[in-house]
């Protein structure tokens, strides 16, 4: 993603110092009006290119989803959380953030505790 705008910005640059020497060569001892053009084509090729590196750093930042994870202590296995109450099975659905801390709603006995995190030793 970088390495493209970086790219791109070199690119502008040396098409942008091409366009203002194709410019000024024009106005020389003899005015050249193709050179002129050619020069114009460069410096809009270049700016072009600034603003495709604009955009190339505003689509790197839209393809990164903003995913919400709740953040389950590391020792709970979502594929077999159990109620700690019935020991019926429970998803991350029945998980909820309440002041920070992750706490259970068991659908099926109806306890909610908070999840305590043990110590990974
Ligand atoms: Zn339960």
């Amino acid at each position: 993603m970088t390495a493209g705008r970086i790219i791109a910005y070199i690119a502008a640059g040396l098409f942008l110092i091409f366009g203002f020497l194709f410019i000024l060569a024009a106005f020389g001892e003899q005015f050249n009006s193709g050179w002129l053009i050619t020069g114009f084509i460069l410096v809009a090729i270049g700016f072009g290119l600034v603003f495709l590196g604009g955009r190339l750093k505003q689509t790197a930042q839209a393809d990164q989803e903003v995913t919400l994870n709740i953040d389950l202590p590391a020792n709970v296995e979502l594929d077999s959380f159990k109620c700690e109450n019935c020991g019926g099975a429970l998803s991350t659905d029945n998980v909820e953030m309440v002041a920070g801390a992750p706490v259970v709603k068991c659908p099926y006995c109806g306890t909610s505790y908070q999840l305590t995190e043990d110590p990974k030793w």
